[in-house]
């Protein structure tokens, strides 16, 4: 088990579930345009969220976002340690900053004592694209090895100072290269993951890296934290994260819809229905699989585990409850009639 570190009241890692996170991508500037994007991602279900810290006007806005903030607030910051040090007295619930690369162990120590001073953990964020160049040399390019090889050298310089209240990422666009670096990471140490895949392109090929990439790890049992990466709303990188701790088992509040290919035997409109299901059911949160299948024939017995499901027939549909049939209706009523009996389950 990982050691557990907490954020702003959420524990990370040892026994706590995996925690769901997500990155503005409004102006850390804009203080009532990044809260309004707070309370969205609150309301989709993120649990911790990052913003830019780059300079300190934003640092002194950080700290007044801080203060109204539905969720805990992470300061994602480069290579300034000021920054880092006013975010930590501005109320961040955790600083992203690599301590190798703020120039000078006087200036780690100063950053350690600030988070110390407030239980502030500190995320080390390794990424492939910006490794540093002496281990790019040693290794060719950012290998897995390289990845874990860099986090351990800012590990280190924390560790100095008796720091250990920490979490590391070891990012990369690359899939099969992130997964070995968390793999590699946790047979040598405890200290809890945050896993996510980086830069992961358009939309729907960055939902297929992010959930190979951080699903195989899930499956593993490695990874306390995530974040998925999307050139997206942030929300909908909310709504990813969800979706991949429901396929990977780890979340049982909402709905699980299952759904049949469809085939020469469907006669309704089964995928507009489906998708109609699925808007409906997006923010519901019993732990229900519902089943959405497109003939009497199979579907009731191919969605047999379903708590409750639609079988389409011709230009109409049964509704079943645990694989047995209550109801037949015309196809325009088969939508408000699942709704109905979902809110009595
Ligand atoms: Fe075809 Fe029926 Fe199976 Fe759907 S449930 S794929 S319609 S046989």
């Amino acid at each position: 088990m990982t050691r557990k570190i907490i954020v702003g009241g959420v524990p990370i890692g040892g026994d706590a579930p995996v925690v769901i996170q997500s990155m503005l991508n409004t102006k850390t500037t804009d203080v009532e345009g990044s809260l309004a994007q707070i309370r969205q991602l609150a309301a989709a279900g993120c649990q911790i969220a990052r913003l830019a810290v780059p300079n300190m006007e934003a640092a002194v806005t950080f700290a007044e976002i801080c203060k109204e903030s539905p969720l805990p607030l992470v300061a994602d910051i480069h290579f300034d340690y000021k920054l880092a040090i006013a975010a930590a007295e501005g109320g961040a619930a955790k600083i992203r900053i690599n301590p190798g690369n703020i120039g000078g162990e006087d200036r780690v120590q100063a950053v350690v004592e600030a988070c110390k001073a407030r239980n502030i953990p500190i995320r080390i964020g390794v990424n492939g694209g910006s490794l540093d160049k002496r281990l790019l040399e040693k290794y060719g390019h950012p290998t897995a090895e390289a990845l874990v090889e860099s986090a351990f050298e800012h590990l280190a310089l924390l560790e100095k100072y008796d720091f250990y209240d920490t979490c590391v990422s070891m990012k990369s666009s690359n899939v099969p290269t992130m997964v070995a670096a968390a793999r590699l990471f946790r047979e040598k140490c405890d200290y809890p993951i945050h896993i996510g895949v980086t830069e992961t392109g358009p939309v729907r090929m960055g939902l297929m890296k992010s959930a190979m990439g951080i699903g195989s790890l899930l499956l593993d049992g490695i990874g306390d934290t995530i974040r998925v990466s999307l050139t997206d709303d942030p929300v909908e990188e909310v709504y990813a994260a969800k979706d991949i701790l429901k396929a990977a088992g780890l979340r049982k509040e909402g709905v699980n819809i299952i759904s049949c290919p469809t085939c020469g035997r469907t006669q309704i409109d089964l995928i507009g229905l489906v998708n109609k299901v699925d808007a409906a059911l997006k923010d519901c949160q019993k732990p229900l699989t519902v089943a959405v299948m497109g003939c009497v024939v199979n579907g009731p017995g191919e969605a047999r585990e379903a708590d409750i499901g639609i079988a389409g027939g011709d230009g109409c549909g049964l509704i079943f409850l645990k694989g047995q049939p209550v109801e037949k209706l015309p196809y325009d009523e088969l939508l408000p009639a699942l709704l109905q009996r979902i809110e009595t389950l």
